[in-house]
Formats: structure tokens, C-alpha cells, sequence
């Protein structure tokens, strides 16, 4: 399993932002991370990328412990957080830049500039990121994350705010990444989770709803669309 969590807990005062929830991912699963607002699903993210602990439970990424190997778990995951923060003053190429040396990626230059082809910044990489629309602005998160050739990604929101045409674009670029890697991705957009996952998770107020492949849930759920099945689910 390249994903696996076990009664995973984060308590925010008292509030159970996330309530002991647990699940596992395997290699070639796009799994759509789905909830309302307030679900636990950013923070979910975030404990398995190690950017915040978790208040009990345990969670391993690659084999490797979020809480005790968090230099692993960070060389086998690559993260493109909500809102994808960017430094606007850099260019593109610097920005990638930076994340190799964190990464202390061999072969630098090259490895950017297969990047920059994978995520088709070609014709933009000259700029600064200031510079870009929101949809180049998110295949340069998209390239930081793949940079360093992670087993395992965590997309919070890819296409929020992006346009039909990049819509597709990023869709095409995560399906392609996850034929070997595992993508765990949130999205508020149902045709998406239809277009791209083959798994799905609802989470709400913090606990697992549902947790299945997309046609078994479909099957369960006596074949109502994934829209309804995920408002009876959370309302
Ligand atoms: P989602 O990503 O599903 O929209 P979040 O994981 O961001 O949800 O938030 C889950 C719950 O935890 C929400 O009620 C949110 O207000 C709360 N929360 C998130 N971060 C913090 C924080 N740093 N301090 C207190 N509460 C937080």
C-alpha cells in the first residue's frame, strides 16, 4: 500500500476536525477526496504531507510513518496545497529551482526542463509567476510537486479556478501521472471525480462516509448519480 491510515485524528480545541478516520491507497489509484467545506479534507492533507500532526492515529506513506520518518515520507510524497502559494516575484525556472536544491535533486537543469515539458509550461517558462494565469500558475504547483518523482501525490483543489480548456489540460496531466503513482485529490466538481478517479472517499464532519470504487458506489447507492449520492450522504 503506498497510502495507509489508521483512526487518523486531528482535534482543533474541541472540535474533531478529523475523527479517526481510516483508509489505504495503492499504486495507480487516482482516489477523489470528496466532503463539504469544513470535511477535515485539507487537513486530512496536510497530516499526510507532514506540514501538521496529528492528534492520535498513525498514517504511512510508502511504508514510511508521518509522524517518526518525516524526511521519507516528504522524498515519497509531493504536495500541491489549496490555493497553490507561490513567490510571484520569481521566475518559473527559479521557482523550480529552489524546490529541486530542497529536493537536492541530481542533474538539476535537466530534470526542470523535463518538467516544464511535462506539465506544458514550454511557452511560458521564461516568465515570472506573477506573470502567468491562473491555469500556468497551477502547472507550476503541479511541477513542484512531481519534481523529485514522488510515489505518492496529494492535490488539494488542482482546477479550482480554471478555465474549460485547462480544466482539461490538468485532468489529462493527472490521469497520465496516475497510471503509476498514487493521487489522492480533493474537488468540489463531481464530473471531475467521474472523469479522472477510480476511487472514491466522502468524508463529512470529519468521519468517513463512503469509500469505494466509483462504479461500486454507484452499484450501492442503486446507480443515483455521484451528485445525489453525495448530498444524501453528507446533508
Ligand atoms: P475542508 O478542507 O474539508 O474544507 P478543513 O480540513 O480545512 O476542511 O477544516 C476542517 C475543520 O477544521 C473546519 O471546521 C475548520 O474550520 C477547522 N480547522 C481547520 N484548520 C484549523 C485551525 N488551524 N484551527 C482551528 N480550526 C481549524
Amino acid at each position: 500500500m503506498s497510502i495507509s491510515v489508521t483512526n487518523l485524528t486531528k482535534v482543533y480545541g474541541s472540535q474533531k476536525a478529523v475523527d479517526a478516520i481510516s483508509f489505504s491507497a495503492e499504486p495507480g489509484t487516482i482516489l477523489g477526496f470528496l466532503g463539504p467545506n469544513g470535511a477535515g479534507k485539507s487537513t486530512t492533507m496536510k497530516m499526510l504531507t507532514c506540514f501538521i500532526p496529528q492528534t492520535s492515529g498513525e498514517a504511512t506513506v510508502s511504508g514510511f510513518n508521518i509522524s517518526s520518518q518525516t524526511l521519507e515520507v516528504r522524498r515519497n510524497i509531493g504536495y500541491l496545497p489549496e490555493n497553490n502559494p507561490l513567490y510571484q516575484d520569481l521566475y518559473v525556472k527559479e521557482s523550480l529551482g529552489f524546490t529541486a536544491d530542497v529536493h537536492k535533486i541530481d542533474n538539476k537543469q535537466r530534470r526542470i526542463n523535463e518538467v516544464i515539458g511535462l506539465v506544458g509550461l514550454g511557452n511560458e517558462q521564461h516568465k515570472k509567476i506573477g506573470q502567468l494565469s491562473k491555469g500556468y500558475r497551477q502547472r507550476v504547483g503541479l511541477a513542484q510537486a512531481i519534481l523529485h518523482d514522488p510515489k505518492v501525490l496529494i492535490l488539494d483543489e488542482p482546477t479550482s479556478g480554471l478555465d474549460p480548456n485547462q480544466l482539461i489540460d490538468i485532468r489529462k496531466l493527472i490521469q497520465e501521472l496516475g497510471k503509476d503513482k498514487t493521487v489522492v485529490l480533493s474537488t468540489h466538481i463531481m464530473q471531475e471525480v467521474e472523469a479522472v478517479c477510480n476511487n472514491v472517499i466522502i468524508i463529512n464532519k470529519g468521519r468517513i462516509v463512503a469509500d469505494d470504487s466509483l462504479q461500486q458506489l454507484r452499484e450501492k447507492q442503486g446507480g443515483k448519480s455521484l451528485e445525489d449520492i453525495f448530498i444524501s450522504l453528507t446533508n
